[in-house]
């Protein structure tokens, strides 16, 4: 844990240290046992933080990935978020995964995909999320495979929704683009959809990442214009690499603004430098959202622990 903190320069290792320990001290936005459903949480109109981690894709890196997450868990988020796999073939580590943030008082998100899955398997995923006491469930359609193959039980995310909904007291979340889904027609067409997911029972939606906020103040107005009312929460990618960006754009489409682009320009090929300006950009990113009203923040933290704990240490004050 101690080396985490060393990478950084700037403020002093101690710090660091007294201000991770006072975020983990304070009562903590997560900790009561009734707010265990997301929607509470986001209910409460103050700013939050929560973070995102992936499992692993095979049973030998389990361990330092449940050691991540349970270190980014210290860090007192509201919540926290586990992805699934494509194809569901290591939903298991994502339900063992939610279920070790649950034991460490860290209310968990489960994610979970239908388009590639059966609806037996859905409800399977469902009975272990039941049995190990974890409410809250994203649901997703996934992406449509490269070869193209895909089961049939499912073809979009909302009725995965209606049916989680039906399956149980399961707290739902979805995906929404506030630059549109790759697949879409245009941004009005993918609105549509997304109050589909809404109106089949979905309690608040998380963003694809984005890195100019007004893409998202224009996506909200757009949003609350349609009369979607659920709390959106905004999803914030610290870009700490050259190579992670590529990836992102190849896969969402994101569009990379000019001030963005020049870090990349500037400091692409020094690791560590890119490391600095990603973190500190993301930061802005959230004081300057938080600034504006858009209290629910969800940073993807890539299972990076020290990313994470860097972005909470500089907003300690500002998402105490
Ligand atoms: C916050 C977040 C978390 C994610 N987590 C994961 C994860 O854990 N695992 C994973 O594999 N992927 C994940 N993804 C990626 C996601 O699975 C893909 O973006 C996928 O392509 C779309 O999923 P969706 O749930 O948004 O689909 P949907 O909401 O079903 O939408 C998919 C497309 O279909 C269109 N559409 C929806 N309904 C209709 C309709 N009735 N008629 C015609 N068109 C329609 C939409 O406009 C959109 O273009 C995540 C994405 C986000 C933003």
């Amino acid at each position: 844990m101690k080396s985490i903190f060393l990478v950084f320069c700037g403020r002093s290792v101690i710090e660091y240290f007294s201000v991770i320990r006072r975020i983990r001290s304070t009562a903590g936005q997560n900790r009561k046992a009734e707010d265990m459903k997301i929607r509470d949480i986001l209910g409460r109109g103050v700013p939050t933080i929560s973070f995102e981690v992936f499992p692993p894709k095979t049973a030998e890196n389990y361990e330092s990935v449940k050691e991540a997450a349970v270190t980014i868990a210290g860090l007192n988020p509201a919540f926290m978020s586990v992805t699934y796999g494509a194809g569901g073939g290591t939903s298991r580590y994502t339900v063992d995964i939610a279920a070790a943030l649950k034991e460490q008082g860290v209310t968990p998100l489960a994610h979970l995909t239908c388009v590639s899955s059966t609806r037996e398997k859905v409800h399977q995923v469902l009975g272990e999320l039941k049995e190990k006491g974890i409410e809250n469930v994203l649901a997703l359609r996934g992406d449509i495979p490269a070869d193209g193959h895909v089961e049939h039980d499912y073809q979009y995310a909302s009725q995965l929704i209606r049916e989680i909904k039906e399956a149980g007291d399961f707290c739902v979340g979805a995906a929404c683009y506030p630059e549109g889904h790759v697949e879409s027609a245009n941004k009005a067409d993918d609105i549509r959809h997304l109050k589909e997911k809404v109106e089949a029972g979905c309690d608040f939606v998380t963003t694809q990442m984005f890195f100019d906020n007004n893409i998202l103040y224009n996506f909200l107005y757009r949003v609350r214009e349609q009369g979607i009312s659920v709390p959106v929460v905004a999803g914030i990618m610290p870009v700490t690499s050259k190579s992670q960006i590529k990836r992102i754009g190849l896969m969402s489409g994101t569009e990379l603004p000019v001030r963005f682009r020049a870090l990349l320009d500037r400091f692409g090929d020094n690791p560590a430098a890119m490391k600095q300006a990603g973190i500190v950009y993301a930061t802005e990113q959230i004081i300057d959202l938080i600034a504006n009203g858009v209290n629910a923040i969800h940073v993807y933290t890539m299972n990076k622990p020290d990313v994470a704990a860097k972005i909470r240490a500089d907003l300690s004050e500002i998402i105490p």
